[in-house]
């Protein structure tokens, strides 16, 4: 389909293919000085001591749960109004996600109160999502966390340039996991980040994301090294050369996007106060800065929102949802009946209208006079 104006766009040009070349030129693909490199211009972008690369978000999750010894027994307070991999990697160590509702329509964010009221004996964790990239009540989580001695786990997915009180997300808790996913505010096709300021972790999450291994390929090669042990029951979760060298690209243009993105960002909600209350913009009341990475609508709740979506595509839009609940998905039906009023209320009335850095601010009047006669519709 060929969109007049799509739900997201790339910002690749002459930079990125060169850096690409200089890879394949170099003949040396995975695990050398570009990754390195781009490891540290990551840690010094986000202000974290370490940056661990690998291969998207959802390896850099699992690691995360694993490098902080969560199993089986143990609980891990996370929002069902997220991407499933947020909850999978949960999963995937043999803990038990317990989902905790959003704070309200405007806030799409974790709610602090609710992480209180389901933390139990067996809570070891709280992942949070920085949804769009509006940061959450971090200081009121990490409190809980420090109360109850529970890690904190960032899944900043969205929130790469993302600050609360000058300070970058992903930096707040224990470890931050950041996705380069091809949709996402930098990408590298697929791609990941882990971030953490803790020594241990780093090099547990560093051994843990090639096989557990002592040693690495690059160390000897380079002679620093000639054997290896294995310590831990790692994984191959590595990016490579190609990968690392499209994403020093991208995180250079990273910070120019996100302000591109806040202004647009502005123009949809100056714009969309004509068609207020029956539509809603959230984070009308938020703090810190925000990468802006998506931007949601809530639709009146009488709206079809099916149809919706069809009469917007009628126009050559390209809007999305995020997120069908997790706590919803067949894969997650057990004995438990979760209490999440405002996630489930959200979740059917949410639209995700286009936003890119390319984006025009006549491309923005378009979507909106798009809405206002596709809700005429309904
Ligand atoms: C994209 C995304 C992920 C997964 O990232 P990948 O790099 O695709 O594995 C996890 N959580 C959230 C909130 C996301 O948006």
């Amino acid at each position: 389909m060929n969109w007049r104006i799509p739900l997201s766009d790339i910002d690749f040009d002459e930079a990125e293919s060169l850096a690409v070349q200089g890879v394949l030129k170099s003949r040396w693909l995975t695990m050398g000085k570009v990754t390195q490199e781009f490891e540290v211009a990551f840690a010094a972008h986000v202000q974290a001591k370490h940056a661990i690369a690998v291969t998207n978000a959802t390896a850099a999750l699992h690691l995360a749960c694993l490098a902080l010894g969560l199993g089986p027994g143990d609980e891990v307070i996370v929002p069902s109004l997220t991407f499933v991999a947020t909850a999978n990697a949960v999963r995937y160590v043999g803990a038990t996600p317990v989902f905790a509702d959003v704070v309200s329509q405007d806030d799409l964010n974790i709610s602090p109160k609710a992480i209180e009221s389901l933390v139990t004996s067996r809570t070891r964790a709280i992942i949070v999502v920085h949804y769009a990239g509006y940061p959450c009540d971090m200081e009121a989580i990490l409190s809980i966390a420090r109360q109850h001695n529970l890690f904190v786990i960032e899944d900043a997915a969205h929130a790469v340039g993302s600050e609360l009180d000058g300070r970058p997300l992903g930096t707040w808790g224990d470890v931050g996991c950041f996705s380069f996913f091809s949709n996402k505010n930098m990408t590298t096709g697929e791609g990941g980040m882990m971030t953490t300021d803790n020594d241990d972790l780093a090099h547990k999450l560093n051994r843990l994301r090639s096989h557990g291994m002592t040693s690495l390929t690059w160390d000897r090669h380079k002679g620093h090294a000639y054997s290896y042990d294995v310590v831990d029951l790692g994984y191959n979760y590595r990016i490579d050369e190609i990968r690392a060298a499209i994403g020093l690209v991208q995180l250079s243009k990273v910070e120019l996007n996100n302000e591109r993105r806040r202004s647009l960002t502005q123009v949809y909600r100056d714009a969309l106060q004509e068609l207020a209350p029956q539509v809603a913009v959230p984070f009308q009341n938020h703090v810190g800065k925000t990468s802006a990475h998506i931007m949601p609508i809530l639709l009146p709740s009488e709206t079809r929102r099916k149809e919706f979506i069809d009469s917007m595509k009628e126009n050559g839009i390209q809007t999305s949802i995020h997120y069908p609940p997790i706590h919803t998905f067949t894969a997650y039906k057990d004995a438990m009946v979760w209490d999440l009023p405002v996630t489930e209320d959200v979740a059917k009335r949410e639209i995700t209208l286009p936003l890119y850095p390319a984006m025009s601010n006549d491309d923005v009047v378009v979507v909106v006079s798009a809405i206002q006669a596709s809700l005429n519709l309904s």
